[in-house]
């Protein structure tokens, strides 16, 4: 038996229980988890300033305001959710009643990241815990404050054979992908997403990947500039870009790009004040690693605005590149940092040629006043999800299942979608035994035989 093995062999005992099946329990559980959010709100967001310097605003509607919001909303419809639902039977079975009967999948492990590492560890665990699932969750080891707390607080007020926190490193992710889960639910790089899904095809487990990718941003000629640059400076440098949708580079139609960027100028100023270092209120870069990554992108292109960063409190401030291209080096993988890249267009078919021929991003943002050209976009380009005149906002939508397409992910969660994720959908004929249709059988011909 692996390390974790006799830790799974508890959780999954404790689930033939049926404790975590019961709907009144699940109930209890997700409130549990809310009042425990809400009475640690401090202590919660003290460890993600020490981890990534996030301000408290940016704590609580990026990470615990986004995850009440989704228990809230489980609250209001599990019980519609979790019943068996009717639905029709064919000419086939004639006679029959037909039935979904939705049933949680047995025993989950969540892995999550660092960028929002409450966010992306407890909106899936309240979607495990929805449907009626025992879960072990792994937080990212990049953000050991914020790993350390969950790990604290869940093991205070949930059994370890029903939620557990097991934090590490990749060694630790390892192991646990050794071993047999009923559902793995992974949010992180494609390239550890490749990973995750061979361990899974071992136990032909299922799984959902929520990974990244380029996130393009169009901005059309007749786009609101003003209001374009304020909602995409917002997209891109909350959380000093570290955000999987956040856009990940800019396309300008070429009549407009000027003046745009004048106004993203004034808006980076506006939101995130002249000089990020004073204010103090400004996300740090994760790791060592990532800060020297994103500033070997500095020299590409020509620098618009910023390119200013302190190492010591691995910070980098707001930049634009302007005049950059295909080849450079800021264009090969996803940045996920506060490094906006400029590349400028004049017939809108190239831009789709050119994103249609890369790998199918989590997001894409097009902002224009024409419906035509929205219409254009959404129908010839496949992405994740998106937004028209916006940018992240899709992603705080119960309403609307979020997930990629192709390397941007599998699946997709937020609303019924979270529950649906972690439940299997049994399917159930019942039959009746008041009569026996013939013509069913090879040896039968003809007429209804009466029991
Ligand atoms: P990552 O893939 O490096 O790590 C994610 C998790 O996997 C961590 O818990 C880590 O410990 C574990 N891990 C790392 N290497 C592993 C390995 N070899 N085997 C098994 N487990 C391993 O990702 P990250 O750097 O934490 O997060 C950034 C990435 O996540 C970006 O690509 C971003 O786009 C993506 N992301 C996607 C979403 C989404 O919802 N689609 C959300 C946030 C981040």
């Amino acid at each position: 038996m692996g390390k974790y093995g006799e830790l799974i062999v508890k959780q999954r005992e404790f689930f033939l229980q049926g404790k975590t099946k019961d709907l009144s329990s699940r109930i209890e559980s997700l409130k549990l988890l809310q009042s425990i959010i809400r009475t640690n709100e401090k202590e919660l967001m003290n460890a993600l300033k020490k981890d990534l310097n996030k301000s408290e605003f940016d704590t609580y509607l990026t990470e615990i305001g986004i995850v009440l919001e989704e228990i809230k909303f489980t609250l209001k419809h599990l019980r519609d959710w979790a019943k068996p639902r009717r639905v029709k039977s064919s000419l086939a079975t004639l006679g029959s009643k037909s039935y979904i009967y939705p049933e949680p999948y047995g025993v989950a492990l969540v892995i999550s990241p660092w960028n929002y590492p409450f966010q992306l560890a407890i909106a899936p665990l309240a979607g495990a815990i929805a449907a009626g699932n025992c879960a072990v969750l792994k937080p990212s080891e990049l953000t050991p404050n914020t790993s350390a707390l969950l790990a604290k607080l869940i093991s205070k007020h949930f059994p370890k054979e029903y939620i557990a926190v097991v934090e590490g490193g990749v060694e630790v992710s390892t192991a646990l992908l050794n071993e047999k889960f009923d559902y793995i639910f992974f949010t992180g790089s494609v390239s550890v997403g490749k990973v995750v899904m061979q361990a899974a095809a071992k136990n032909l487990t299922p799984v959902t990947l929520e990974l990244g990718g380029k996130s393009p941003c169009i901005v059309h000629e007749d786009a609101n500039l003003k209001l374009a640059a304020k909602r995409i400076a917002w997209g891109k440098f909350t959380n000093a870009g570290q955000t999987c949708v956040a856009p990940d580079y800019l396309y300008v139609h070429n009549r407009v790009k000027k003046e745009f960027l004048r106004e993203m100028k004034e808006a980076i100023h506006e939101l995130y004040s002249e000089n990020v270092f004073d204010s103090g209120q400004f996300t740090k870069i994760v790791s060592e690693r990532h800060f020297e990554r994103l500033i070997s992108f500095l020299n590409n292109g020509e620098q618009y605005l910023g390119g200013k960063y302190d190492h010591t409190r691995l910070t980098i401030e707001p930049t634009i590149l302007d005049k950059i291209h295909w080849g450079d080096e800021v264009m090969q993988e996803e940045i996920f940092g506060p490094i906006l890249p400029v590349l400028e267009y004049e017939s809108l078919p190239k831009v789709i040629s050119e994103v249609q021929s890369r790998q199918k991003p989590l997001a894409l943002y097009v902002f224009s006043e024409s419906e035509q050209m929205q219409k254009k976009i959404l129908t010839e380009v496949s992405f994740g999800g998106g937004c028209i005149n916006d940018t992240v906002y899709h992603l705080s939508s119960p309403y609307l299942p979020f997930g990629g397409v192709g390397e941007s992910g599998i699946g997709a969660y937020h609303g019924k979608g979270s529950f649906d994720v972690f439940t299997h959908e049994k399917s159930i004929l019942k039959q009746t035994t008041m009569f026996d249709l013939p013509f069913r059988y090879p040896t039968m011909k003809n007429g209804l035989k009466f029991i």
